[in-house]
C-alpha cells in the first residue's frame, strides 16, 4: 500500500510513499535487535564522536531540513529553521552524555557494591506530525546515546524530515541498523513497537487517547513506555504583570504552530480587575498576528496541517460562539483557520476543557489567586503553563500549587533540550530532556562483589 503525502500549504502531493508493512517493521527490529550488542560496545568517546558528526550533519541540512518542514507541516519558515537547529542542539547535547553516564558505588558491608546504566536494547520511538523534527530528536538522540538502537515512526502526514535525518546520521557514521526510520501506519508499524518482544521500550508523543492504548498494550510485557500527550494549559495573568508585555506575547503562546503544541496555552486565565484592559491590550496583537505563506520571512503561522483537522477546530467555533476578535487568513488553497479568541468563556465549557490543537483561545477571568488556581488546575490534564506576575513570592506559590510540569513565569519557553520536559496527570507519563534523560532508556544493574576476608 502506498499513500500520499500532501503539502497543508497548497493541497498538493508532495511525495507517494510505500506504506511500511508488519513484515518489514519486523526485519528491522530484528536487524536493530543483531545491531544493539556491538552498538552498546562502542567505546563510549567514539559513540559521543559520531552523535557530534551526526549534529554537524544536521546542521549543514538545516535550510534543506526547513524548506522540508514548511511543505510538509506548512510550518513557518522561522519556526522550521528553530527546529532543525534543535534537533542538531539535541544531537549536540547528548553527544556529551555517554561519556559521562556513569552508575554509582554504594557504600555495603562485605563487599564493594556498584551499579551500572545498561541500554535497555531496541527502543520504539512514535512521533506525531504537530514538531516531527524536535521530537524525533528528544526520543532517538538520548536513545541511541546510551547503547540503544531505534525504530522511529514518524507520523503518516509528516515523514520526509524524520526520513532525511536519518539519512545524514547514517552518513555522519551511525550504522544503518543503529538507527532505522520506518513510515506507515501508526496501527501497523507503530502498535509492532508495542507487541513486539524484541522491542524493550516503547516512547510515544501524540493523543491521549492512542497513549492510553499504548500503555495498556506496553503492560501485557511490562514494557517500558513514556508518554507525552495532550494539554489544555493555562496562562495566569495577574493584575501586578507587566500587561503589554504578557499581551504582547499571549498570541505567540498559544497560536504558534497554529496552535498545533501540545503546551498551547489555550486557557487564559485574567484577573477580573484588569480583565478589559487585557482584551484592550491583547486585540491588535491578535489582529496583527501574520498568518500567510509560511515560507515568507515574517509569517507568523501557517495553515492547519489537514482538512480533518482544521474541521475538527471549526467545531469548537459554532455561530453564535463568543468571539471577541479573530485574525485574518490567506485566500485560496490550505487548511487554514484563523487565531480566534473567545471571550469570556464558561470554564464548564467544551473550549475550556479539550485540548482543540488548533488557534483558538478561551479566556476566562477570575477573582484572586486561589480562583486562578483552581480554574487551572481544573483539567485532566497538566502539561505546561504561564504565570504572569511581578510578585516574586506569587509567582513561586502558583508555580508549586500548579499540577503541571513545565512552568515558565513572566515567559511562555517551555520545552527546553537543557531541562525536563513532561506531563502531571494524563498529559503522560516519564520525562524527556534535561541531563537525566538517558535514566528513561537505560536499567539500573546493581552488582555486589564480595571482598571476603
Ligand atoms: P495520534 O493518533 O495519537 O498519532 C500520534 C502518533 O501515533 C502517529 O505517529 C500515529 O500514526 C501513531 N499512532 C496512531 N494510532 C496508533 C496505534 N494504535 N498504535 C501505535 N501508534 C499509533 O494523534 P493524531 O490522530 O495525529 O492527532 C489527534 C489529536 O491528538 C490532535 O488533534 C491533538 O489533540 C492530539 N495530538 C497531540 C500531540 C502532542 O504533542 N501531545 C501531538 C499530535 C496530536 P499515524 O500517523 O499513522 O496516525
Ligand atoms: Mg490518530
Amino acid at each position: 500500500m502506498t499513500h500520499r503525502v500532501i503539502s497543508p500549504v497548497n493541497e498538493s502531493v508532495i511525495a507517494t510513499l510505500e506504506d511500511v508493512s508488519e513484515e518489514v517493521t519486523d526485519e528491522a527490529i530484528a536487524r536493530a535487535a543483531a545491531a544493539q550488542a556491538a552498538w552498546a560496545a562502542v567505546a563510549p568517546g567514539d559513540r559521543a564522536r559520531l552523535l557530534a558528526r551526526a549534529a554537524a550533519a544536521v546542521d549543514g541540512a538545516r535550510e534543506e531540513l526547513a524548506a522540508l518542514e514548511v511543505r510538509n507541516a506548512g510550518h513557518t519558515i522561522a519556526n522550521a529553521r528553530f527546529e532543525a537547529q534543535n534537533v542538531r542542539d539535541v544531537l549536540a547535547y547528548y553527544a556529551g552524555a555517554p561519556e559521562r553516564h556513569g552508575g554509582r558505588q554504594i557504600p555495603v558491608p562485605g563487599g564493594v557494591d556498584i551499579t551500572f546504566r545498561e541500554p535497555i536494547g531496541v527502543v520504539g520511538i512514535i512521533v506525531p506530525w504537530n514538531f516531527p523534527m524536535p521530537i524525533a530528536s528528544w526520543g532517538f538522540a538520548p536513545a541511541l546515546a546510551a547503547g540503544n538502537c531505534v525504530v522511529l515512526k514518524p507520523a503518516e502526514l509528516t515523514p520526509l524530515t524524520a526520513m532525511r535525518i536519518a539519512e545524514l546520521c547514517h552518513e555522519a557514521g551511525i550504522p544503518e541498523d543503529v538507527f532505522q526510520v520506518l513510515p506507515g501506519r501508526g496501527s501497523v508499524v507503530g502498535w509492532r513497537f508495542v507487541t513486539h518482544e524484541r522491542v524493550g521500550k516503547v516512547c510515544f508523543t501524540g493523543s491521549t487517547e492512542v497513549g492510553k492504548r499504548i500503555m495498556a498494550g506496553c503492560a501485557e510485557q511490562v514494557k517500558r513506555v513514556t508518554l507525552e500527550l495532550g494539554g489544555k494549559s493555562a496562562n495566569i495573568v495577574f493584575a501586578d504583570a507587566d500587561l503589554e508585555q504578557a499581551a504582547a506575547s499571549t498570541p505567540g503562546s498559544v497560536f504558534d504552530n497554529a496552535g498545533q503544541d501540545c503546551c498551547a496555552r489555550s486557557r487564559l486565565l485574567v484577573q477580573r480587575s484588569v480583565y478589559d484592559r487585557f482584551l484592550e491590550l491583547l486585540e491588535p496583537a491578535v489582529t496583527g498576528f501574520r498568518v500567510k505563506d509560511p515560507a515568507a520571512e515574517d509569517a507568523e503561522m501557517g495553515p492547519l496541517i489537514s482538512a480533518e483537522q482544521r474541521d475538527a477546530v471549526a467545531s469548537y467555533v459554532p455561530q453564535g460562539a463568543p468571539v471577541a476578535f479573530s485574525g485574518s487568513v490567506p485566500e485560496g488553497p490550505g487548511f487554514w483557520f484563523p487565531p480566534t479568541v473567545l471571550a469570556p468563556v464558561d470554564p464548564r465549557d467544551r473550549v475550556a476543557r479539550e485540548e482543540i490543537f488548533g488557534p483558538v483561545l478561551a479566556v476566562i477571568p477570575f477573582r484572586d489567586e486561589a480562583e486562578a488556581l483552581t480554574l487551572a488546575n481544573d483539567t485532566p490534564y497538566g502539561l505546561s503553563g504561564s504565570v504572569w506576575t511581578n510578585d516574586v513570592g506569587r509567582a513561586l506559590r502558583v508555580s508549586r500549587a500548579l499540577e503541571t510540569g513545565t512552568i515558565s513565569v513572566n515567559s511562555h519557553s517551555s520545552v527546553r533540550y537543557w531541562t525536563p520536559f513532561g506531563g502531571f496527570k494524563q498529559s503522560g507519563l516519564g520525562r524527556e530532556l534535561g541531563p537525566d534523560a538517558l535514566d528513561g532508556f537505560s536499567e539500573v544493574k546493581n552488582v555486589f562483589i564480595a571482598t571476603g576476608g
